[in-house]
This record gives C-alpha cells, sequence and structure tokens, in this order.
C-alpha cells in the first residue's frame, strides 16, 4: 500500500456495540450481554485514537462538525455515556456551535436522567429504534419494549428539550405477521417527530431470521409487498410534510441529518469502534468486526484496523453515483457523458427520474430500483 496523504476529518462515527439480546435480523456488529462496560468502552476508544494520531492518516478537525454515536445499543452505557466519550475525544473538539452529535438508544433504556445527562454533555439529537408499534411484531423481532415505549421516550427525550429526533421503521416483514403498514405510519406521525427512517427488511444468511428462511419455517416478502409498502410511507409522509430528501430519510425543513449528508457528499470520516469504517476520498478502512478482538487490539497495540482499500477511479465513480443517486439532490448532468444522459431519458420515460435544473434525480419508484440503475449509468458505453 503506497503512502496516503494526511486527511483532517470533521465527521466521525462512534460504534457502541452492546445489546441486551440480539435481534432476530440483526447483523450488526454486536456483543450481548458482555460484562464489559463504560471504562473498558472508552478505554478501548482512546487506546484506538492515541494509534490513530500517531499514524497520521486520518487527523480529527479541532471543531468537529457532526459526531455519531451508534450501536449496538449506546443507552445500554448509561448516563455517563457521552461524559465517557468527550473526554475521550477532547471537550475542546466538540465545541462548535454548529456540531450535530447524535446518540442512537433504544426506548427500553431511554430515562430522564439519561437524556439529561446526554444533553448536558452536548449531545443535540437522538435516534430511536423503534421498528414497530405492534405487539406481536415487536415480540417477533425480539425487541425489548412495547407498543407505547416510542411513546413514553420520546416523551422523555422532547422533555429535556432535545427536539431534532429521529425514529427508524422497518417494512417488509413476513406476511404471515399480518403488520399493518399503515396503522404503524399513522402512529408514527403521532409522535411529531422531525426525522424518520425507513428500513426494508434484508434477510442476512448468518442471522436467526436467516436461517429460519433456510430451514423454511419463514417466508421472505414479495417484491409486490415491498414495493407497495415504500410507495404508501413516501405517499403518507409527504402529504404529512416531510420531505423525501433520500431513499430512506424523510424529515421536516431542516432536520436532514447533516451526519449522514456527510457521507453521502463523499466528505471523510474517521470511525471509532468495532466494525467502524474510516474514509477519505481514496482510501477506505474498516475495524476488526469481534468487540473481543478490537477491544485487546485497543488497548495493545492500538491498532484495530483490519482490512483497507485504495480506491480507484473506476470505483470512485462508481461510488459517486450510488451516492448522489441516492439523494433528492440527484447529479449534476454537466457531470455525466452523451451516452450516460441518453440513459436518464428512458428512465425519464419510465417514471424513475426526473430532469430538473440541470440535475437528474431519482422519483420514489426510481429509488426501489437505486442499485440496478446506478449500475446502468455506471456501465454506458464511453462515448
Ligand atoms: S437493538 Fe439494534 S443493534 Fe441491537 S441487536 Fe437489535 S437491531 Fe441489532
Amino acid at each position: 500500500m503506497g503512502a496516503l496523504n494526511k486527511v483532517t476529518v470533521s465527521s466521525i462515527y462512534v460504534h457502541a456495540p452492546f445489546c441486551s439480546k440480539r435481534c432476530f435480523y440483526c447483523d450488526f456488529a454486536v456483543e450481548v450481554n458482555s460484562s464489559d462496560n463504560l471504562s473498558a468502552w472508552t478505554r478501548a476508544l482512546s487506546g484506538e485514537l492515541t494509534a490513530v494520531e500517531r499514524e497520521g492518516v486520518f487527523a480529527m478537525s479541532e471543531a468537529i462538525k457532526t459526531l455519531y454515536v451508534g450501536g449496538g445499543t449506546p443507552s445500554l452505557l448509561g448516563p455517563q455515556a457521552m461524559k465517557g466519550l468527550a473526554e475521550v475525544i477532547g471537550y475542546s473538539r466538540l465545541e462548535d456551535p454548529e456540531l450535530e452529535w447524535t446518540a442512537e438508544a433504544n426506548p427500553e433504556t431511554v430515562t430522564h436522567d439519561l437524556v439529561e445527562s446526554w444533553y448536558n454533555t452536548g449531545v443535540n439529537r437522538m435516534s430511536l429504534g423503534v421498528q414497530s408499534f405492534d405487539t406481536q411484531v415487536l415480540t417477533w423481532m425480539g425487541r425489548l419494549h412495547g407498543p407505547d415505549g416510542a411513546f413514553q421516550a420520546v416523551n422523555a427525550i422532547k422533555e429535556v428539550g432535545i427536539c431534532n429526533l429521529s425514529v427508524d421503521l422497518i417494512f417488509g416483514l413476513p406476511p404471515r405477521l399480518k403488520r399493518c403498514w399503515r396503522t404503524d405510519l399513522f402512529k408514527v406521525l403521532e409522535l411529531d417527530v422531525p426525522h424518520i427512517s425507513l428500513y426494508g427488511l434484508s434477510i442476512e444468511p448468518d442471522t436467526p431470521l436467516g436461517r429460519s428462511v433456510r430451514d423454511g419455517s419463514e417466508f421472505p416478502v414479495d417484491e409486490g409487498q415491498y414495493r407497495d409498502e415504500y410507495l404508501t410511507a413516501v405517499e403518507l409522509l409527504r402529504a404529512a410534510g416531510y420531505q423525501h430528501y433520500e431513499v430512506s430519510s424523510f424529515s421536516h425543513p431542516g432536520f436532514a441529518s447533516r451526519h449522514s449528508s456527510a457521507y453521502w457528499d463523499g466528505s471523510p470520516y474517521l470511525g471509532l469502534g468495532n466494525s467502524a469504517h474510516s474514509y477519505s476520498e481514496s482510501y477506505r478502512r474498516w475495524n476488526v468486526r469481534d468487540w473481543g478482538a478490537y477491544k485487546a487490539l485497543a488497548t495493545g497495540t492500538g491498532i484495530t484496523w483490519g482490512e483497507g482499500e485504495h480506491l480507484d477511479l473506476a470505483s470512485r465513480s462508481l461510488e459517486r453515483l450510488w451516492l448522489g443517486l441516492r439523494t433528492a439532490s440527484g447529479l449534476r448532468l454537466e457531470d455525466l457523458d452523451d451516452p450516460q444522459r441518453a440513459i436518464l431519458e428512458s428512465w425519464v420515460q419510465e417514471g424513475w427520474s426526473v430532469l430538473e435544473d440541470g440535475r437528474v434525480r431519482l422519483t420514489a419508484e426510481g429509488w426501489l430500483l437505486l442499485d440496478r440503475l446506478t449500475l446502468e449509468l455506471d456501465g454506458a458505453p464511453v462515448g
């Protein structure tokens, strides 16, 4: 691997891997029922960060713009978790008045004390894993909150003063659950939060769900139901005043996720914690996935990145197309060549995209085909 230019990052992702229980469908790098606590987590992050600073490929900006603490369940680490993290990163780096500091939480772990302590440390945005309001569905998923859990958590968060709040919902569940998607969408509107993210259920092979599909005890959703649910959500959330600003993301004006937008813009970022990825324009690397292995490396040499890759021109171009097409800003027509523009004309005919103000952006129908359309555009014959 050749020498890398130092890149200064102002977006940081931190992974908190702990969960009380693994959800039925979950393929994230999580550690269930770990005896490790906040001090083990911050000690490991501190070891990693020291090594990152010594290496000099990624340098943290003196004024971080976005900090996202995801998981796992960061809220399992308790009220002092963000204070511990701020000490690792350095309070002075977290003083920019524009800083967006997001922390994820699961409803059953949200308490007034936790939110108040996080807020006082600087957290100004929270993301809640709600997924559904249906008792049977939540039980099937292995979630630990009930149908009222999201309401109680949202109230606690708003009471403390954090109004920049996002909730996640999952669609595309197996039909035998008889989940009423519209009911869940109306419930999420009742929460009155400024940001909603929707994820289609993905069946990963190494999960209990993946194994159940293999042995025939569960059946994946068909494409028609997936499509209908996505389009229903788009229609309903738009009618309720949300802007559909990215394939999975809806927000009230001014509440788009700035951290995610940095990913989609191609800005460099640093990831800390097991399985976290770091990225600069021409290079990407990722930490070892397993928490135990990560902790041993982080508190030893500090070198926790397992693998990395240089991004050649072809893969950078593909990534630029995919990231651009997934947002409502789309791609600039002047950055595309004639064969690619010819493809766009056919997309417009199909209702998959619109061309306006010198840009192409996908419609909701087009976003259902995002991966396919990106490959089509990338594979356009060279003009
Ligand atoms: S709470 Fe989230 S991260 Fe934890 S197991 Fe469930 S889906 Fe995975």
